[in-house]
């Protein structure tokens, strides 16, 4: 379990026809971008930033996640989206790898988007307090959106403004008694199951099928599995995650709750087993490889969790 301010810059904005954006006593949305985006976690304890105030304290619920699309500015160069403008100086923009140019290139890039919610344990910071008291409980000195805060630091603070905030986080603690050691049970079922599908969907979608013609996907891993497969496989994770998701997490249909993935283990095992020795074919061993080790991390969280 770790303790995280959440910056939350603007309130529900839409994006297409999609919503985007943030309810500062509800949902957090964030996407694959954004540093740390990885390390928020199911349980997690977050400290709300509106503008210059810390407005609540929550713990997080759900974290959905689904494919969505980003605009960004890149440089012409070499293509990092690390750029940034100045008033002053011409040209006005300048990547972080030192080229500079008139204008930036816009991209649309595909990102992972995600929601993090926390309506059920939220409570209201009142009064406000100023974020900047926090200044000295931060783990790093980066300014990121998703800011780690170390805890102990926090609860040992003798600063007097922040008497509220450490009320309600000892409340939060108390009333969430995993968490009350400071560390998320590591040996944990459910923790490690989630964490092992987790990994196998960041790797996920970073690949694509290998009939897949999309120019879009053009530059993503390609698998020894077709559409077909890779549909069959994304099916059975939306399934598995709704059940972990769940508060008792109990695996409905925990005979064969992996089926498609013990499958697609088979199937890659022979892949591998079949695969020549060109730098090719040896490449695409690797990527069935790391697959085939994703899939079976999960395939056995899950009999943990079977009885
Ligand atoms: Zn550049």
């Amino acid at each position: 379990m770790k303790i995280w301010m959440l910056t939350i810059t603007g309130r529900k904005k839409y994006w297409g026809n999609e919503q985007y954006g943030n309810d500062p006593i509800r949902s957090y949305s964030y996407d694959s971008l954004v540093q740390n985006h990885k390390a928020l976690a199911i349980n997690d304890i977050i400290i709300i930033r509106e503008g210059e105030r810390l407005t609540g304290l929550s713990t997080i619920d759900q974290i959905h996640q689904k494919a969505g699309y980003k605009e960004l500015n890149e440089c012409p160069v070499c293509r990092s989206n690390r750029v940034r403008f100045r008033r002053t100086i011409k040209p006005h923009w300048k990547c972080a790898y030192g080229h500079q140019f008139d204008a930036p290139e816009k991209a649309v890039r595909n990102v992972v988007v995600y929601d993090a919610k926390f309506e059920e344990q939220y409570r209201e910071l009142t009064p406000n307090i100023d974020w900047r008291r926090l200044r000295s409980h931060f783990s790093n000195k980066s300014a990121l959106s998703i800011r780690n805060v170390s805890l102990q630091s926090l609860l040992k603070s003798n600063d007097i403004e922040l008497r509220p905030l450490q009320l309600i986080l000892r409340r939060l603690l108390d009333e969430n008694p995993a968490n009350s050691g400071g560390q998320k049970d590591p040996k944990s079922a459910i923790y490690n199951a989630k964490n092992a599908l987790g990994e196998l969907v960041d790797f996920l979608e970073g690949c694509r099928a290998s009939d897949d013609t999309d120019p879009r996907n053009g530059n993503k891993l390609e698998l020894p599995i077709d559409t077909v497969q890779l549909t069959a496989l994304w099916s059975e994770i939306e399934v598995i995650r709704d059940q972990l998701d769940k508060p008792e997490a109990v695996l409905q249909n925990s005979k064969e709750p992996s089926f498609v993935m013990q499958q697609t283990k088979n199937f890659l095992s022979e892949f591998i087993k079949g695969a020549g020795k060109t730098a090719g074919a040896l490449a695409a061993a690797g990527i069935a490889a790391k697959l085939f080790g994703l899939l079976d991390a999960i395939i056995l969280a899950l009999k943990m969790l079977t009885p």
